[in-house]
């Protein structure tokens, strides 16, 4: 038995035969082209990016009408790297002046592009050196034609292990047949990894080299949960991983059953569910799984990915689609977000030494105001077809809050001068997100209507960890001491003033923190659509006394350690099959 420990990237145990694939390997028959066929070879390279362009057509229409946009979107910045003048220019060039053939100079530009994305500190951003890599095997596809690694010969389930896998190729993956796949290659933030979690694939990705252990044959189990591989396992694991398989399977289809339940724990205290979204049509799916309404929208996801600015009738449209698919449920929609993670290309602003605390979220749109009020208009507007609430992000002074809600009154008065219906009681709340806020919260408080929580960004200043950086990911602890008294003060404070508080950041989501949460006080709980079944699993599987219990104690312990520890075991105590998963 060989066991090797990668990254967990999608959840679930897949078990079944290996089947083997290394690297592409495109022969390039010529390097050079004769002197009189350039510019004939020059208009094979167009004719291969219209081939490749389609290939990448076929796989973002099957992947948006799978699992939307969201995910579409990878290949629709596979199409703009595919289209891009600059590359199309180096290449020309390679063929025109080097007289190298297209495939070569095709390889030649796109590695030296994938290259210096590598080099980028970000990891993040260095993955995007994977989709390059995607585009010159597109490219090449189209000039060579298939190379030898097409799956479409298999004819019974396998696990796919592969040095690494582009996002088309998870993207083509016949489900039926792979039911999961290892690469050594990758990352947590791949797209590959995106792709694989929307599928349902397990995955493990990043193990470092093992092919060369593996035949193809062998029985491989892939757990991706826990990002462990193991090659030959001996009877017993492999009884033991028989048994994980089924308790998961169980346990999903007890989970599905919750969906049309309300959130309520054994001694009758509701808790309310809603939803996290960042595109329009995820509406629908905090619907079908039980949502009460959309506690954040992330507003800024409408400038990214497209090279101008979105109009008002953008914003406008967006913000219909979410309200009439909510009919009359509460949508709290966020002003937008951009900066630090979330860059819009189009603004062109000067880069910053540090973006997370720089010109970000509200402080742009307060130096921006042609884009706040843009935004403004469309939210105002589109409020009278629905119940909207609308919540300012970024908030770190009283200032800044009076500042924003003046520009807000500012634009409902032009509305109403110019006789254009808007609904004048949206209740206006902020996010906390900033120590600053959560420290002064009481002050806060007597200005808005509601705040919501946002523990991604809270912890992140709080501890001063950067969210997105992997060298400091063992530093960014929801459950350090500070992070706890900051949430559990915002809470205390605006329950005491009775004013609507609720958390959306990442924590609500996680079931690990439900109990501790609702012990905290909260009775609102924002999550991404896809975790309201395992959350509202736990609402209704505890007693109220029973969450304030273990929040008074998590609140008593000295480090985030021995807190995680603690949550997890009196969760697994109430729920025991969220063992494996935590
Ligand atoms: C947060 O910071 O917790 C939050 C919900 O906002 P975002 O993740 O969009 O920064
Ligand atoms: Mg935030």
């Amino acid at each position: 038995m060989m066991r090797f420990q990668g990254i967990a990237v999608s959840s679930g145990v897949a078990i079944g035969k290996a089947v083997v694939i290394g690297q592409d390997v495109f022969s390039i028959p010529s390097q050079y082209v004769a002197a009189d066929a350039v510019e004939q070879e020059i208009s094979r390279f167009h004719q291969a990016v219209e081939t490749a362009a389609k290939a990448i057509e076929r796989n973002r229409d099957l992947v948006t009408q799978e699992l939307g946009p969201k995910s579409g979107a990878i290949f629709q910045a596979h199409l703009e790297i595919l289209r891009d003048q600059k590359i199309h220019a180096d290449i020309e060039r390679l063929i025109r002046e080097k007289q190298y053939s297209p495939e070569r100079a095709c390889t030649e530009v796109l590695r030296r592009y994938a290259d210096v994305f590598r080099r980028l500190p970000n990891p993040e951003f260095a993955e995007r050196a994977y989709d390059v890599m995607d585009i010159e095997r597109q490219l090449l596809r189209a000039l060579l034609g298939e190379p030898r690694r097409s799956l479409s010969h298999l004819t019974s389930p396998a696990i796919l292990l592969a040095r690494n896998l582009t996002p088309s190729e998870v993207a083509n993956l016949d489900r039926k047949m792979i039911k999961g796949f290892v690469t050594e290659l990758g990352g947590p933030t791949s797209h590959t990894a995106i792709v694989a979690q929307g599928l349902g694939i397990p995955a493990v990705v990043g193990t470092g080299p093992f092919l060369a252990e593996v035949a193809g044959g062998d029985t491989v189990i892939v757990d991706g949960d826990r990002g462990i591989v193991i090659v030959h396992p001996d009877e017993e694991t492999l009884r033991e991983y028989d048994q994980e398989v089924r308790s998961i399977q169980a346990f999903t289809a007890e989970l599905e059953k919750l969906h049309d339940l309300p959130a309520v724990t054994l001694d009758g205290t509701p808790i309310n569910i809603y939803g996290n979204i960042e595109f329009p049509h995820e509406a629908v799916l905090c619907l079908k799984h039980g949502a009460e309404g959309i506690g954040l929208y992330r507003t800024e996801f409408l400038y990214l990915g497209r090279s101008d600015l979105p109009s008002e009738e953008d914003h406008y449209r967006a913000y219909r689609e979410v309200i009439e698919a909510m009919g009359d449920r509460i949508v709290t929609i966020r002003t937008f977000d951009l900066g630090a993670d979330k860059v819009a290309a189009q603004f062109g602003f000067e880069k910053e030494p540090n973006p997370c605390l720089g010109l970000r979220s509200i402080r742009l749109a307060l130096r921006h105001l042609e884009l706040f009020r843009t935004q403004a208009r469309a939210i105002l507007r589109a409020s009278v077809l629905g119940n909207i609430q609308v919540m300012f992000p970024m908030i770190a002074t009283v200032a800044e809050l009076r500042q924003a809600k003046l520009i807000w009154a500012d634009v409902m008065e032009d509305l109403a001068e110019n006789g254009i219906p808007f609904r004048h009681d949206i209740p206006i709340g902020i996010m906390v997100e900033v120590p600053s806020v959560a420290i002064m919260i009481d002050r806060f408080l007597d200005e808005v209507d509601f705040v919501s929580i946002g523990t991604n960004d809270l912890i992140q200043y709080t501890l001063a960890v950067d969210r997105t950086n992997r060298n400091v990911v063992s530093m960014y602890n929801p459950t350090d001491p500070a992070v706890l008294r900051l949430i559990a003060y915002t809470i205390q404070e605006a329950n005491r003033k009775g004013v609507p508080v609720s958390l959306c950041g990442q924590m609500a989501s996680h079931p690990l923190y439900t109990m501790l949460l609702i012990g905290l006080g909260l009775r609102k709980l924002s999550v991404t659509s896809s975790a309201i079944p395992e959350v509202k699993k736990v609402c209704r599987s505890v007693t109220l006394e029973q969450c304030e219990r273990v929040a008074r104690r998590a609140l008593e312990m000295e480090n985030a350690r021995n807190i995680h520890a603690f949550l997890r075991e009196q969760l697994v105590k109430v729920v025991p099959a969220f063992a494996r998963m935590i």
